[in-house]
């Protein structure tokens, strides 16, 4: 018999995205609710045969969403706010829906949850709302209903759940503060927790796992003391009911949680999962330190939820190899939920088999985990004999990819002037306002516009040579005509020319890269029914040719207005990509870097005088712990974006944008990156960040954004003038740039516009309000 295998999570989107397409006919009221739930009922029924037929013994259930699996647990726990609630719809699935992406109709007009980025993913999770008035209770049957529908279908499942302590710490009140967490609050939602676990173990399931990411995260004051009080009364319910016992998997990933585990392995969990790819020193030295719990069962994540690399099963049996001396019980799993990983390489027609070996998403991790838990139990012997060690072993022989010898001389030659920009920010500044001659508080937007559907087959149809380039170029062409009449039509000051080109900011300029391959259909969940398709790092990076400029180009010919040019930067162009696992972050960063910054400087050559370099990615891999901020990520990171932009003229303004607002904590560093003007998103949520701001002297110039583009709701004037009050109680005026949240291109132009109309509206009341106060306060 060989190790128990465990999957944390199986992709639910689909492989071909079904569940994003019908949802998303659903709201354009071309599919019903019917049509969704059979959908999301076919593909539960599908993932579950995969992984059974795959060998897996702990298949997770529950795992499935709508939505997001945080939107789920705020609904399981009856954490709906009342303005939710008062929508009043016949149906659940519009109240997940409406707490998702907002509401605007004859029900009511509702914005969304804030959303925010799970962890160091790339993917975003709904923030639950609590406050004093919220009732928690069990409120859905949606985690027995679908371990049912798999028992049905002769699969008894591992229902998967997100845990009370990570659902209480991400969990906010009205105000987007962390919750004060009562007795009363954490009883009830334990309660419910020990209800969910007695269910399950009269319905007969064998295992529940409960996932507990957020203990990888540094311990505040009571954190602890939370983790003992939740899990004291959860753990209970195992053996509430006569003869019928449950055991409960405590599952953690994207870190180590070698700080709480002294405490963790006291309480005797019938399952502990840690990551031994993202936390695995600091677990080993844990385990290592206080050894196993007698009835624990570690399971070992071995399999990178992350990354779509073939695991290196001789790494993965040392390890194993190695927990195996401190304890008898040892499972098999992924390191995380494989939602983060595309669905099958099945398909990726695009790529030779060669190249393809190297790569397992999620499909083919089912078989890389059967595999490493049937030659864990296997001795010396049966190894030297095994074939599919054998073959694995032959994928990491150092032979996969010849370096480029051109781009390491390059970056040999680089010294610290080249990181550093002249002259300081101070005098830049006013020769910027010189070269520009903008209003104050400047409008603009993020850089793409809604990507239509003519758009996009335009682009398809060019992609698979059935146009003809000049006929797309002509079309480009034209859309950006269109976009820069319209920019200029409403009043905005900085125009963008659109992005149409683009089909994704990231993988539009890999295609321009050396180094780099593209999937046809390894699409990842982002947000809601949002999904992206990261290119990979294949060998060393470097610019093929110019990317941007044509169009940049073209767009500043056809206005007066200043066009800013916009560039990916380098650290978001490898978070969102597959890095590679053969050399380091920082080491691939600095590739990007050069290639980007020869980018910024043919820009600049080509009359561009505003370049927006994006990190939007910037904050999502910030290592988790703090210690490990600066040394493994900040200092190489910060520098590869100066890097980027150290050569430009004073007069060239460097714009950077984030999709976040959370970096109080890092604020100093984002300085650092010395750009002249930061937009950010921040429009769902507080502007907590503009005090932090305000606090550290911060020298950038801040474009917070005052409408949220994730929805499809249009902001009022007068909400906008609202918004723009709050942040100058806050900031500058002499400093603020007004904005939306990030870029448009997943919107539609019906919203678009009187959008962006009531933006540009909103910033010329407010200008004029402030002209009127200057004027007053000289007479
Ligand atoms: N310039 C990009 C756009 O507007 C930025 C997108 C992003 O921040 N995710 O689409
Ligand atoms: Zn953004």
């Amino acid at each position: 018999m060989s190790a128990l295998t465990s999957v944390s999570g199986f992709p639910r989107i689909g492989r071909d995205r079904e569940l994003k397409k019908v949802i998303e006919g659903y709201w354009k009221g071309k599919s019903s609710l019917d049509d969704v739930r059979a959908t999301a009922r076919q593909l539960r029924a599908e993932h579950w045969k995969l992984q059974a037929d795959a060998g897996v013994d702990l298949i997770p259930s529950n795992d499935f969403s709508y939505y997001d699996q945080m939107l789920d647990t705020a609904i399981l726990l009856n954490a709906i706010p009342e303005r939710y609630r008062r929508l009043s719809f016949e149906n659940p699935e519009d109240t997940l829906f409406a707490m998702g992406r907002g509401y605007q109709g004859p029900e009511g007009d509702v914005t969304a949850l804030p959303m925010k980025k799970w962890f160091t993913t790339n993917y975003h999770y709904l923030v639950p709302e609590i406050d004093a008035s919220t009732q928690i209770k069990l409120n859905s049957t949606k985690p027995f209903d679908e371990f049912n529908e798999a028992k049905a279908q002769g699969i008894l499942t591992k229902p998967v759940l997100i845990g009370p302590y990570t659902f209480l710490k991400l969990a906010r009140n009205p105000q987007a503060e962390e919750l004060e967490l009562d007795r009363g609050l954490v009883d009830a939602v334990s309660g419910v927790y020990a209800q969910i676990i007695r269910k399950f173990a009269e319905l007969g399931a064998l295992w529940v796992q409960l996932d507990e990411p957020y203990l990888v995260l540094d311990k505040e004051d009571g954190d602890t003391e939370l983790f003992k009080a939740l899990y004291s009364a959860i753990l209970p319910a195992r053996s509430a009911v006569a003869g019928k016992n449950v055991k409960v998997l405590l599952n953690t990933y994207f870190g180590n949680i070698a700080d709480i585990y002294e405490t963790v392995n006291l309480f005797g969990f019938d399952g502990v999962g840690l990551d031994l790819i993202e936390g695995r020193d600091e677990n080993l030295a844990a385990i290592e330190q206080y050894g196993v719990a007698e009835n624990t069962t570690i399971f070992a994540g071995v399999i990178n939820g992350r990354n779509i690399w073939r695991n290196n099963y001789a790494q993965s049996l040392g390890l194993l190899d190695a927990l195996k001396t401190k304890t008898g019980n040892v499972a098999v799993s992924t390191a995380s939920s494989l939602l983060h990983v595309p669905f099958s390489t099945q398909g990726e027609t695009g790529l030779k088999p060669e190249v393809l070996k190297h790569f397992a998403f999620a499909v083919e991790k089912l078989d890389e985990l059967v595999d490493v838990a049937k030659l864990a139990d296997a001795d010396d012997t049966l190894r030297k004999e095994s074939q599919a060690l054998a073959d694995n072993q032959a994928l990491f022989d150092g032979s996969r990819v010849a370096p480029d010898q051109a781009v390491a001389k390059r970056l040999a030659t680089l010294t610290d002037k080249d990181f550093v920009r002249q002259p300081a920010r101070a005098e830049r500044r006013k020769l910027q306002h010189e070269e520009l001659g903008l209003p104050q508080l400047p409008t603009t937007t993020i850089g793409s516009f809604p990507q239509t559907r003519e758009i996009r087959s335009m682009r398809a149809k060019a992609r698979k040579g059935e146009i003809a380039q000049e006929t797309y170029d002509a079309f480009i062409a034209s859309q950006i005509d269109q976009v820069i009449a319209r920019q200029e039509q409403i009043g905005l000051d900085v125009l963008v020319h659109g992005e149409f080109e683009r089909n994704d900011m990231v993988e539009y300029f890999g295609q321009h890269l050396n180094g780099y391959l593209f999937t046809k259909n390894a699409w990842v969940q982002s947000y809601g029914t949002r999904c992206v398709k990261p290119p990979i790092v294949w060998g060393d990076v470097s610019r093929a040719e110019p990317i941007t400029v044509r169009w940049s180009k073209y767009a500043q010919s056809r206005t007066k207005h200043v066009v800013k040019g916009m560039l990916t930067g380098p650290v978001t162009i490898l978070n969102w990509s597959w890095p590679r696992e053969d050399i380091s972050n920082e080491l691939q960063t600095q590739q990007l870097a050069l290639a980007i910054r020869d980018e910024v400087l043919d820009l600049e050559a080509a009359g561009i005088k505003v370049i927006q370099i994006d990190e939007a990615a910037l904050r999502e891999k910030l290592p988790l712990r703090r210690s490990d901020w600066h040394k493994k990520y900040l200092d190489w990171a910060i520098p590869a974006f100066r890097l980027v932009h150290s050569a430009v003229k004073p007069t060239t303004q460097i714009h950077t944008h984030m999709c976040y607002s959370e970096f109080n904590d890092i604020i100093k560093d984002i300085d650092n990156m010395d750009a002249d003007v930061i937009s950010f998103e921040a429009s769902r949520g507080d502007l907590v960040v503009l005090d932090a701001i305000h606090d550290a002297h911060f020298e950038t110039e801040v474009g917070p954004g005052v409408y949220d583009i994730h929805s499809p709701r249009i902001p009022s004037t007068k909400e906008l003038v609202e918004r723009i009050h709050a942040i100058l109680k806050k900031a500058d005026a002499g400093r603020v740039w007004i904005n939306p949240d990030c870029g448009l291109k997943t919107r539609g132009n019906e919203e678009t516009w009187p959008s962006l109309t009531h933006m540009v509206e909103a910033a010329k009341t407010v200008r004029a309000e402030l002209a009127n106060d200057s004027q007053a306060s000289r007479n």
